[in-house]
């Protein structure tokens, strides 16, 4: 296991809880590994290292090889949005004495896993006149903290009897942010004035800049080792932060000049179905290798096709690990043990592989002798049994431009939880993996 990586990967999760924390830290290691901006170039040559932010929620790095672009890439591409609460376009309210900020949830989670715990907001808010204000509250430990409640068990035998999807409804999630102020009990929504005064105070924001504000409420607190043996990590956000981390890692740790050139690609949106200008269900990924292409003079219409055709892709993301306290909903053998390396899906999709990305048998041989040369291990499954459930990833997006993909990441416990669990020796494995991957 490669201490240190693990303990800068936590460092990562805790730099970057939102999309755009995940950006901007990622620039800033990938700099300081001498990549530069893509528009910083003229042209482009073996050995150059670029990259290119959308948006500020997605970005694409380069290092390019001795082959020509037409023949294809080596794209390792992963998501930086995670499950979370965002907070609505009017998200203030007061309601006999207490004051809340409304959320809406963003992703797949079990609602009732969010109320009585630490939370945090991070995120942005942009004023009329365009500038911004960085917004992170209730993260530092001497910064204050903020939380949903929930009733106490004494009077909760009958939401005690709802199902777990119904009782802690998606409307009831709203953060606590402050109370009413005594005094001055003629004046209206004094509470709320009060909370927008420490805005203001704070961040020079008023009540409608929070109607240009992308604000996201995560667990607060740091990603830290798990287990009396450091076996694990415990952290929110690792799918897909622990796949992206360890991809952008591989690409900057890249030392020689590649046959093919090597593409890491994070991106935004995975949780919601990949959608919108900074999702993988987007042009996002042709229209920045075309500028790439134009600026290694491959101008031929036909190169964008060719390139993208001829790549190989690891969708880098997290698998679900087997879990011994819920046995039957796995197939023991067609699952992924928490340790058991790095794991590979051949298929996603549910009830009959329905919405895969199935990858060809021939790309896997090739990537098992890969990853047989270079001592890595790693396991082959399925996310649980057949009809149990199932999911997607960005693979089918890619699989749409004709190259070989395949799913590939690191298993976790208690995915989509406020703090997930996966294993140190599984991230240093995905890490070994996708620079194994990169040589192919
Ligand atoms: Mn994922
Ligand atoms: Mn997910």
């Amino acid at each position: 296991m490669d201490r240190a990586l693990i303990d800068s990967y936590k460092r990562f999760l805790d730099e970057g809880k939102t999309e755009r924390e995940c950006v901007s830290r990622t620039v800033e290691l990938a700099r300081a590994k001498g990549f530069v901006e893509l528009c910083e170039k003229d042209s482009l040559q073996a050995g150059d290292r670029v990259y290119f932010v959308n948006r500020d929620k997605s970005l694409a790095l380069f290092v390019i090889g001795r082959n020509r672009l037409e023949d294809g890439m080596n794209i390792l591409g992963a998501h930086i949005d995670s499950p979370r609460l965002d907070l609505k376009m009017r998200p203030l309210f007061e309601k006999e004495g207490i004051v809340y900020l409304n959320t809406h949830y963003y992703g797949g989670i079990k609602k009732y896993q969010w109320v009585t715990m630490p939370l945090a907001i991070h995120g942005v808010v942009f004023r009329k006149d365009g500038t911004a204000a960085l917004v992170e509250i209730g993260e530092d430990e001497e910064d204050t903290a903020l939380c949903i409640s929930d009733i106490l068990p004494h009077i909760a035998q009958e939401q005690m009897k709802l199902s777990a999807g119904e009782f802690i409804k998606g409307e009831e999630l709203d953060l606590v942010v402050g109370l009413t102020p005594e005094g001055k009990e003629d004046e209206k929504d004094r509470g709320r004035n009060a909370i927008m005064a420490i805005l203001k105070e704070r961040y020079d924001i008023d009540e409608d800049d929070f109607l240009s504000a992308e604000l996201e409420v995560v667990p607060a607190g740091r990603a830290r080792d798990m287990g009396l043996d450091r076996s694990m990590v415990l952290a929110y956000g690792q799918d897909d932060r622990v796949c992206a981390y360890t991809s952008l890692r591989a690409i900057i740790d890249m030392e020689s000049v590649p046959e093919r050139t090597a593409c890491c690609l994070l991106v935004d949106k995975e949780e919601i179905g990949s959608v919108g200008a900074t999702g993988m269900d987007s042009l996002l990924l042709e229209n920045i290798t075309a500028e790439v292409l134009a600026k290694c003079g491959e101008k031929d219409a036909i190169s964008i096709r060719r390139c993208l055709r001829n790549s190989y892709m690891l969708s880098s993301d997290v698998n679900s690990a087997y879990d011994p306290q819920h046995a039957d909903l796995y197939d023991r053998a067609n699952s992924s043990a928490l340790s058991g390396g790095v794991v590979f899906s051949k298929y996603t999709g549910s009830r009959g592989k329905g919405g895969a990305s199935d990858a060809d048998p021939e790309f896997i041989a090739k990537l098992r002798k890969v990853l047989d040369e270079n001592k890595v291990r790693f396991q082959m499954a399925e996310l649980a049994k057949v009809d149990v459930g199932g999911g997607g990833t960005i693979a089918k997006y890619c699989a749409w431009y004709g190259m070989e993909v395949i799913d590939c990441g690191v298993a976790v416990l208690s995915m989509h939880a406020p703090f997930e669990i996966t294993s140190a020796e599984d991230i240093t494995s995905a890490y070994e993996c996708y620079r194994a991957f990169l040589t192919l």
